[in-house]
């Protein structure tokens, strides 16, 4: 298995479980919402364009946005596979992201999404936002994302099922709990 999908709500823990499921698979974690901080920190042209968005909770325009993400697969250490961590999230993506895979000889392996309830993912944020100060962490933003993941990127899980890629994770409990139910599916699709 080379290439990875995390899919699930603002707040499911996607970066953590991201760095570990990496770290297992030996591929990089590609984050978009990283790269789109570090432009913004960087005042890079790309960071420019994405501000606005970002602070709003809105997504950044798929064409920064793909851009961007086909650059970054395209980079020597994603030959090898790669996780993708906040992307796609809109069905359009999802197709564009197929076009990349073929044009790179890439394809997409496995999708995991961390089901996380809502009520839950409000709490998470809320308190990232007292240690991190994101900007986009306030409450009417976050409900915002909130509303913008039910209607853009629960159908990409819809459109990932129909290419049986998908695979559903409790994301409740602790780190380290979801941390072995993930891993436990990598094991099962590993034969392991
Ligand atoms: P979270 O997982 O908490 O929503 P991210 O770091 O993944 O946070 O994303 C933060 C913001 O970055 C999003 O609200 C959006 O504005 C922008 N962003 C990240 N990925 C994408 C994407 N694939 N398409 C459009 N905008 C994106």
């Amino acid at each position: 298995m080379t290439s990875v999908i995390l899919l699930g709500p603002p707040g499911a823990g996607k970066g953590t479980q991201a760095a570990r499921i990496a770290e297992r698979l030996g591929i990089p974690a590609i984050s978009t919402g990283e790269i789109f901080r570090t432009n913004m920190a960087e005042g890079t042209e790309i960071g420019l364009q994405a501000k606005a968005y970002m602070d709003r909770g809105e997504f950044v325009p798929d064409s920064v946005t793909n851009a961007m993400v086909q650059a970054r697969l395209s980079a020597p250490d994603a030959a090898g596979g790669f996780l993708l961590d906040g992307y796609p999230r809109n069905v359009e993506q999802a197709r564009v992201l197929a076009s990349m895979c073929e044009d790179l000889g890439q394809s997409i392996d496995l999708v995991l999404e961390i089901e996380v309830d809502e009520d839950e993912v409000v709490a998470r944020m809320l308190k990232r936002a007292e240690e991190q100060h994101r900007a986009d962490d306030t409450e009417p933003v976050m409900r915002h994302r909130l509303e913008v993941y039910h209607q853009q990127t629960e159908p990409v899980a819809a459109f990932y099922a129909d290419h049986d890629l998908l695979e559903v994770v409790d994301g409740t409990g602790s780190i380290d709990e979801v941390t072995a139910r993930i891993f436990a599916v990598l094991d099962r699709l590993e034969g392991r």
